[in-house]
């Protein structure tokens, strides 16, 4: 398991991109989902946190800030 989508809490979202130790996920209910070394760092969707989210080959980024 790499990350558990904090909207539904479906255990296995589908791993689209891995960018080292960074994995982006999109989840059945739709969510995306951005991992870290086993933890949700952000999500993008019906999510909030869509400002820090920018497309990047089609593909739900976060920009690292360090
Ligand atoms: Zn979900």
């Amino acid at each position: 398991m790499i990350a558990t989508c904090p909207s539904c809490s479906w255990p296995s979202p589908t791993l689209v991109s891995s960018h080292g130790s960074v994995h982006y996920l999109r989840c059945v209910c739709g969510q995306w989902l951005v991992s870290e070394l086993g933890s949700v760092i952000a999500t993008a969707g019906s999510s909030t946190l869509t400002e820090s989210i920018e497309l990047e080959h089609g593909v739900p980024v976060a920009l690292p800030k360090h």
